[in-house]
Formats: structure tokens, sequence, C-alpha cells
């Protein structure tokens, strides 16, 4: 038993696939005269436009011929045709309808083919029918391809309209013929003419062109044919000049071509419009033959072919052909192909303008050595365009690649290139041809880099942001091997001072130096990225401790330095916490947990330093986060306390008042100090309504006090920068009913250097109701007599370290520097911590009017603070 299903097709079966009209079929194709003509380019046009249209391998202009079909034009194809049995096109002349075979190999029609089951091992096919006329199909225009594949109806249509342009092209032909045999009739009969006019004008008349002829001299219609008479009606006055029947756009090439044609008595052959009786105009291939009579032109013998429905179709194929162009064109594409056999590549004008080539002139295509065009690919591109290249080559398929080319006109810049393409094997199945598109994504490549970049950058600094932080940190640790690695963060000390004092956009330029300069101190050997805010963080490949330590140190300095922004110089410092891989940790947000870690402590120790991580660090950030909790807690439930220490004047050693001092009973720790704790609420924001209280409750014991001394109030500078100071103070005051001139408030220069003029005017306002403003602590850090010009402080306190030291000549002169201007301008100039006799004995020499320390009193509960005052007994002043 043969194995394949019984209503498979057989060769033979095909062979009587004949249709009814076959006779009159080839005798229309034989009157062509097309069969074995050398190939031309419309056709040829046709068949690459179908190809490229479709994306087929093959396609082909097939005419059917007795016992063969004959490819007119064919691509991706090398026979000229094949025996007719094989033909597909058989199936497809015998109906008017695209013939489309999806896959052959599944198909009964042709699985046994042998276009099908050897070379060129068919599997789909769409052939569209060529008609001549009613009937008369000659042949196909068909493409194929390799591959199962799917035609949609609106791809079947398109097939059909290109084969209406081959069979335009075809009616060229037939009226080609007929001219050619109507010239050569007349031509042969050229004397017998003269004798037999009768015959002739019946000749004539059979013909479908026009016939007429020209007296020399007069230029003057001597004879019309039928069709003459029928194309410009029967009134046509015979002796009218040729060419006012011509169209207004053709008159003067068709003047040229006859004088021409007169003085040198050759015939030629033009085309034109003539205006037929109602009007219209129609093309015709005109031709003018001159009838000579021994050398001497005796007439002329015109004939016009009516060519109008070819000019059509030619403009329809040129529309299609202008429209492929403005579709590649639109899409910025320019086509390619790669002969592998001669290694040439051929661009489209598209292609050869993106190569910077030169089109020379009149060419609509030019070919460049292989070598050429590799010269033109980035160096680094190459290798990876070319593997791709070999890799579809082997796969037998589509390749695709982004590549960069030379930009002479800014070589900086290279220009992207997307690259499509297809390998095409040859007829013995090797690669021969690669044919693709290529457009120019050079600004889709520029704005992904941008995109890239903003996404991955922090745009005020430009440095990486805290992704590219992350992903560069996991990298390093992933790779880090045997070397080392370290973290640094970096926290800037006092931005926020800058930031609230001279404005956002001084605070931007501020980021933006300190961006600079650790970029300057870090050059090529890290990363550096702003994680947020004043947050930065440093990762050190490849770098010891000690390194990092040292970098740390540099980089400190590097940021103390004066920074100018616009007219203003502010300085401001930094602090940093290291870790250190791999003994601090070998994951990313562990090594970066760490270092934040050391941070905190660094800031905690002070300005301006650097720490580096210890184990003991995590405990100590624990139990910092234990005391917060129980901070809000304790606040919650009414737990803090105020004491209370006296402040005697020196003068009289009467109490001048007392100052309010919070303390914090601890159920486990016992009295938790406010140096330890206030800075914490100061961070959580507690110390605002911690402070409120504190007012509140000062003012409140203050106004049942038997004497008339002041309450001094520590207001931290974290509630000058939140709202609701200015209303607590006023509340306070209310509640307790005490004067407002019996409350001072005791702020830092922290606070001064801060928000300025929002902060002067702040304490203007206080002033302004009563209330008493003093300066603490002068004398540590930053204190500058420049403050006491901004604002006409009520009392300046002079730190306990200056009083431990005031045996010293230099703080004593500072002391009596302070209490001069103090003098001047009318300021009590109070010393803190005093706890000697000595000490006392020296603040008095110095001027200072009020003193405070144990010496006097310790801070004491509210009930001693009573007593002590009901004592009235305190010290006198030595
Ligand atoms: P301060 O404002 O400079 O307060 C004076 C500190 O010096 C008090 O420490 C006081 O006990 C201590 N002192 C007074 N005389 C002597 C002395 O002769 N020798 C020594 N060694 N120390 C003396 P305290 O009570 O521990 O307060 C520490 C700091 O906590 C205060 O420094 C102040 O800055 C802050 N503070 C205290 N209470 C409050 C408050 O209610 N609000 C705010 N914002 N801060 C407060
Ligand atoms: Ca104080
Ligand atoms: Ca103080």
């Amino acid at each position: 038993m043969v194995d394949r299903p019984i209503l498979e097709f057989t060769p033979r079966d095909i062979a009587l696939l004949r249709p009814a009209n076959e006779t009159e079929r080839l005798a229309a194709l034989r009157d062509l005269n097309i069969l074995d003509t050398a190939p031309e380019t419309q056709f040829d046009a046709i068949c690459r436009t179908a190809q490229v249209l479709f994306d087929t391998p093959i396609a082909l202009v097939s005419l059917l011929d007795e016992d063969r079909q004959w490819f007119k034009a064919r691509c991706g194809l090398n026979d000229d045709g094949t025996s007719r049995d094989v033909a597909f096109c058989n199936h497809t002349i015998l109906a008017d309808e695209v013939l489309v075979v999806e896959d052959a190999g599944e198909d009964a029609r042709f699985g046994m083919n042998p276009l099908v089951t050897g070379e060129p091992r068919i599997r789909f096919y769409a052939g569209a029918p060529l008609i001549l006329r009613s009937g008369i199909r000659v042949g196909s225009l068909c493409i194929i391809d390799t591959k199962p594949r799917r035609f949609s109806t609106e791809q079947a249509n398109q097939l059909r309209d290109l084969a209406e342009v081959v069979t335009a092209n075809l009616r060229v032909y037939q009226d080609r013929s007929e001219h050619r045999r109507v010239a050569a009739t007349l031509e042969d009969t050229d004397d017998a003419l003269r004798d037999a006019n009768t015959r002739y004008a019946s000749l004539a008349d059979a013909l479908p062109q026009m016939v007429w002829t020209v007296s020399p001299e007069k230029r003057v219609t001597a004879y019309r044919n039928a069709s003459f008479r029928t194309y410009y009606g029967e009134t046509e006055r015979s002796g009218g000049r040729t060419h006012s029947r011509n169209h207004p756009g053709d008159v003067e090439r068709m003047s040229s071509a006859w004088e021409a044609a007169v003085s040198s008595k050759q015939a030629f052959e033009l085309e034109g419009r003539l205006r037929r009786h109602d009007g219209d105009y129609r093309w015709h291939r005109i031709v003018m033959i001159p009838l000579q009579r021994s050398g001497e032109v005796i007439e002329w013998l015109g004939t016009a072919l009516d060519i109008d429905h070819i000019i059509a179709a030619q403009n329809a194929l040129k529309a299609t052909g202008d429209l492929l162009r403005l579709a590649q064109e639109a899409a910025e594409a320019g086509i390619w192909e790669w002969d592998m056999r001669d290694d040439v590549v051929r661009l489209s004008p598209m292609s050869a303008r993106m190569h910077n080539l030169p089109l020379p002139v009149g060419r609509d295509a030019m070919e460049i050595p292989l070598a050429d065009w590799k010269a033109q690919v980035h160096p680094d591109d190459l290798p990876g365009v070319w593997d791709e290249v070999k890799r579809a080559i082997a796969d037998r398929s589509t390749y695709s690649c982004e590549f960069r080319i030379a930009n002479p006109a800014v070589p900086a810049e290279p220009r992207w290139m997307q690259s499509f393409g297809r390998m095409l094997d040859d007829e013995t199945g090797e690669p021969a041809r690669c044919v693709g598109l290529q457009i120019d994504i050079t600004d889709r490549k520029v704005s992904e880099a941008r995109i890239a970049h903003v996404a991955s950058h922090d745009n005020l600094t430009d440095l990486p942001n805290r992704a590219v932080f992350h992903a560069t940190l996991e990298k390093c640790l992933a790779d880090i091997g045997n070397a080392p690695a370290a973290l640094l963060c970096l926290d800037l000390d006092r931005f926020k001072t800058v930031n609230d004092t001279l404005g956002h956009h001084a605070g931007d330029g501020l980021l933006r130096v300190v961006a600079d300069r650790l970029r300057e101190s870090i050059g090529n050997d890290g990363v550096i990225a702003r994680l947020g805010g004043d947050e930065f963080a440093i990762i050190l490949p490849g770098t010891r401790l000690e390194d990092a330590q040292a970098f740390a140190r540099t980089v400190i300095d590097a940021i103390g330095q004066p920074i100018h922004l616009g007219s203003q110089v502010v300085t401001i410092g930094a602090s940093v916490g290291i870790a250190h891989a791999p003994e601090h940790g070998l994951e990313v947000d562990l090594l970066h947990r760490h270092a934040d870690l050391a941070l905190y402590r660094a800031k905690a120790a002070g300005r301006n330093s650097f720490q580096v991580y210890t184990k003991g660090m995590d405990e100590a950030l624990e139990d910092r986060n234990k005391l917060e909790f129980d901070m809000h807690l304790a606040h919650r439930k009414g737990e803090f306390r105020l004491n209370y220490q006296p402040i005697v004047g020196l003068a009289d050693g009467q109490i001048r008042g007392f100052e309010a001092l919070m303390r914090w009973p601890h159920p486990t720790r016992g009295m938790v100090s406010p140096a330890e704790f206030i800075p914490i609420a100061e961070e959580t924001g507690l110390v605002v309504p911690l402070g409120a209280w504190a007012l509140e409750e000062a003012c409140r014991f203050a106004a049942s006090w038997p004497i008339q001394a002041r309450i001094a109030v520590n207001v931290s500078a974290v509630q000058f920068q939140r709202p609701g100071l200015e209303a607590a103070v006023a509340n306070a005051l209310a509640v307790s009913g005490l004067a407002a001139d019996r409350l001072e408030l005791e702020i830092t220069e922290s606070l001064m250097i801060q928000d300025g003029d929002a902060v002067i005017a702040c304490l203007h306002r206080l002033r302004s109701i009563g209330v008493r403003i003093a300066l603490d602590d002068f004398g540590t850090g930053y204190s500058s007599l420049s403050y006491l010009r901004r604002f006409p402080f009520d009392k300046i306190k002079i730190d306990r370290s200056f009083v431990r030291e005031i045996d010293d000549l230099d703080a004593q002169a500072i002391v009596r520097a302070v209490v001069s201007i103090g003098e001047r301008l009318g300021t009590a100039i109070t010393a803190e911590g005093v706890e000697t006799e000595d000490q006392l004995a020296l603040v008095t020499q110095t001027g200072c009017t009020e003193v405070q320390g144990f010496l006097f009193g310790k801070p004491m509960t509210p009930e001693q603070a009573l007593a002590f005052m009901r004592e009235q007994s305190p010290r006198k002043a030595a």
C-alpha cells in the first residue's frame, strides 16, 4: 500500500488540470510575444515589492506556457522556470481568486509535489492570477516561503492589486506587438500604399490605433482612419494643427520632437496626452514615420495607440513603490542587502544617508564592500554585531542588533542604529544573502540614557541615588573575595540650620558644594551616593579600615572649609560613621545599619568626628530606643518633675530667681539626667510638649512664691523651630497669672546661628510682652560677641566650663570683655556652676552680677525651694 492519503494529487493528476479555454489562453499568451524575453525592470520591481511587502524569500511573475511555467521576473530563485506539471500556478489560473496555500506539506494537492518534497521546499504559496481579459489567465504573481505561514484577506487583496499592475504591463506587450505589426505592414507596403489607397484605408480602418497622415509643408492632416475619427469625432476638420489636440503640458515636448524629426527626416516615438472629442485627455503612444520618395519626405504617417490604462497602471505601480518608500521613510528605515557571495552591501538611499555615504547622482541604491561597512561600525560594537550575524546564519533565522556608527559631523557622538535582518539561502541551501532594515535610534538611546541617569541619580547633586548605592554595595560585597571594603555614612552637622536660616535655595547650593567636595576627595576610588536630605554614603572598595579612617578625616576637613553661598559664608561640619567589610558584616543592610550606628555615635560624640562601628553600638542603640519609649510613657503618665536652682545677686546676696531644671525619676534606672534625655526628646520632638509643660509648671510654681523672684525656664532650639512656642508662653503666663517680667527664657547660642532673623523677630515679640531673654551657656562652642549686637539679651549666662577655668588669665580676660559689653548694654551677667569660694571671688572680681552653683544651692524640689526662699538667708557675697 502507498502510504499517503487517497485524495493526494500526483503530478499526473495535475497535468489533467487544464482550463477549459486552454487553446485561447495559450494563443493570448503567445500573442504577447513576451515568452523568453530578457528581464525588465518594471516586472522585477513588482517582484521585489512583493518580496518586501510580504516578507517572503521568493516572489515570481510566472507565465504558464503549454508545458512549462516560465518566470518573466523572479526574486529569490535562480531557475527561470519549471515543468508545467509541478507548477502551483496550474491551480492559480483556474479561478480569478488569489490561491493561498498556508502549508503545502499539509495540502492534499501539493504534499507530494517535488517542489515541496525537494528544493526549493515550498511550504507557503500565495498566487494571484494574471487576468489579461475575462477568462484569460496567463500566469500568476506569486510569493513563496519555505516555512508555513498565515495570509490574511487583506494581504491577499494587496497581492491581487500588485498582480493588476503586472497585467497592465503585460497589456503594454499586447499593444506593442500590435503596433509593431501595423508599422511593419505599413512600411512593407510603402510603395504599394500609394497605389492601393482603398486597401490601405480599409486596412487602417481595421486597426485599433489612430492612423493619420500629415503633409510635410503644411503640416495638415490629410488622412484619418476610423479610430481617429471616433476619437476626435466626425466633425474634426482636417487641416488643423496637430498639436492643437495636445495636452498643454505636452505641447512643448511634442513640437520640439516634431521639429527634430522634420529636420532629421527620422521617425520618432513619444508618449503624450491627446484630447478626445468629449474633452478628456488620454495617454497615447504616438509614432510618426516619414514616408519618403527619392530621399524626400512626402508624407508623415502617424499612429497613436491609446495607452491610458497602461500609464494609469504604471502610476499605480509607482504609487505602490512610493508608498513603500514613504513607509520606509516614515519609519526612518533604510533598506540594506548583504550579498554573502561577493561580500557586497547594497544600501538604499536612506541607508546610505545613515552611513554618511553620498549616493551617486541619479542612483537609487549604492554598493559598498562589506569591509567598508564594517569599518563604519563602532569597534566596541562590531564583535557583538558579528556574533549575532553568525548566530543568525547558523540558525537560518532573523537577526536584530543595536550598534553605533561613526558620525563625522560630531565624532564624539556616534549615531545608534538598530538593524533587523533575515538570512536567505541560495538554491543549494547555503546562506547567500541577508536583507534587512535599519533605523536610527540615536534619539531613543539618548533619552534612554537620560532617563536611566535621572532614575539613578539625585538631580540636585547629580550623585548616584539610594538605588545605585544599594546595587553598588551589593555587588562590591558579592565580589569582595579577600579584599576588604569600607562603607562610610556621612551626615552634615547644622545643615538644617543653614536650610532654615538662609532658605532652601542656599541649602541646595550647600548640598551641591558638599557633593563637589566629596567627589574631589574620593577621585576615582569609590562611589558616593546621596541617600536623601543631608545624608551621604561612600563605598570604598579594596580599602583597609585605617585608610577609611584617614579618608573620613580628609572628608570632614574638606566639608569643614567655609562655603560661599552668594554673599553669605557658612561653615558646617560633618559626622561620619564607618563600617568595614568583611568583619562588620557582609550583607548590604547589616553593613549599612552598622555604619549608621557608628554615625549616630559620631554625632552624639560631637561635631566633626567619625566613629568606627563596634559591637557595643547595637546594644547602645537598643538602650536608647528603649529610653525613648519609656520617655513617651513617662510624659503621658506625668512622671517628669522640675527642680529649682537658686540664682543669687552678687551685690546684695538676695535671691534673684530660680532656674527650672527637669528631672526624670525612672522606675528602674533611677534619676535620668536631662543631659541624657533632652537630646533624645529634641530628636523625637517630644521636647515640644514637654517644654510647654515645663513652662506652665514653672510659671504656676513661681506664682505661688512668697517673693517676687524670677523663674528661668530652658527653651530648646527645637521649640523655636516648631510653631506654638509663643502660644505656650502666653498660655503659661495666663493660666498661672504670673507677671510676664518674672519669666526668663534661657536659650542657647545654637539657636542664634540657626534661624537668624526669624528667631530674632520671635525673641522681640516675646520681649514685647515683657518676657526676659537670657543667653545660656555662653563660652561653649561658637560663642561670639556678635550675637550680643544682633539681639540685646537681658542676661548672659557664662558657662560652667569657663567658671571652672576662671583662674586662667585668658578665661578671665574673656569674661571681663563680656562683662564690659554687658555693662554697656545693661545686661546682667550670671556665672554658672560656682562651686567654690575661690571661684566666687574670681567671678566677683571680673564683674559678674549674679551667680548660680552648688555653692549657693543645688537644684531642689519645689518644697525645698520654698523652704530655701522662706529662710531668706542666702550666703552673702564675700
Ligand atoms: P543648663 O541649662 O546649663 O543647666 C545648668 C546645669 O548645670 C544643670 O544641670 C545644673 O544642675 C548644673 N549645675 C548647676 N550648678 C552647678 C555646679 O555648681 N556644678 C555642676 N557641676 N553643675 C551645676 P542639669 O540639671 O543636669 O541640666 C542639664 C542641662 O539640661 C541643662 O543645662 C539644660 O541645658 C538641660 N535642661 C534641663 N532642664 C531643661 C528643660 O526644662 N528644658 C530644656 N530644654 N533643657 C533643660
Ligand atoms: Ca539653663
Ligand atoms: Ca547653662
